[in-house]
């Protein structure tokens, strides 16, 4: 049996978990085609097949981090936290159904996107962040508002930081995060 990987966040990809978070990408993937990463997003440019046994890996850690680029990605890990846990609230508050698991799906995805940086720089844990009230966004559009917000903030972080980061797999990685970020923007407008 074929397998695949993705080489963003690294996650083996078969035909059990294909098809998670399917209602936040922008194409459904079957078994036999890949469009997105499941997993974190990543479109198909950076999915490889691998065979069954190969033992495939993913080596995320930048070696030779200097500390500018250290610092950038402990932000973005602080920044994905910040709203997979955004998305956990929302998808609670949130009135409509389609919106609460559109929320969820997104949630799943930020926090790992805050595991990639995590692996890439090598810290030992996820931040755990102080709570925020979201109450007060008391209408799903309200909500869907500030998500948009929030995406848009962490596509202008990605493309920013590409730039300065010290090594060529995590410009990489900035950029096709930024890729994904922008498709989230897209699904936070249209509802
Ligand atoms: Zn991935």
């Amino acid at each position: 049996m074929i397998n695949y990987i993705c080489t963003i966040c690294g996650m083996i990809i078969n035909d059990k978990n294909f098809d998670f978070n399917k209602e936040v990408l922008p194409y459904e993937n079957s078994i036999d085609n890949i469009k997105y990463c499941p997993f974190c997003g990543a479109d198909s440019t950076f999915i490889k097949k691998v065979d069954q046994g190969e033992g495939a890996e993913i080596k995320l850690t930048a070696e030779n981090m200097d500390n500018a680029t250290s610092v950038i990605i402990d932000h973005a890990m602080k920044l994905e936290v910040f709203n997979g846990d955004f998305y956990k609230k929302a998808s609670k508050l949130a009135k409509n159904d389609e919106i609460k698991i559109m929320f969820q799906c997104l949630s799943n995805i930020e926090y790992m996107h805050a595991r990639i940086h995590k692996s890439i720089g090598g810290f030992k844990e996820l931040p755990v962040l102080r709570e925020m009230d979201y109450c007060k966004y008391g209408e799903d559009a309200m909500l869907m508002d500030l998500a948009n917000k929030r995406e848009k903030h962490a596509v202008e972080y990605y493309d920013r930081y590409a730039e300065e980061v010290c090594s060529h797999k995590i410009k990489e990685i900035f950029n096709a995060l930024s890729r994904v970020e922008k498709g989230h923007m897209d699904l936070t407008l249209k509802k």
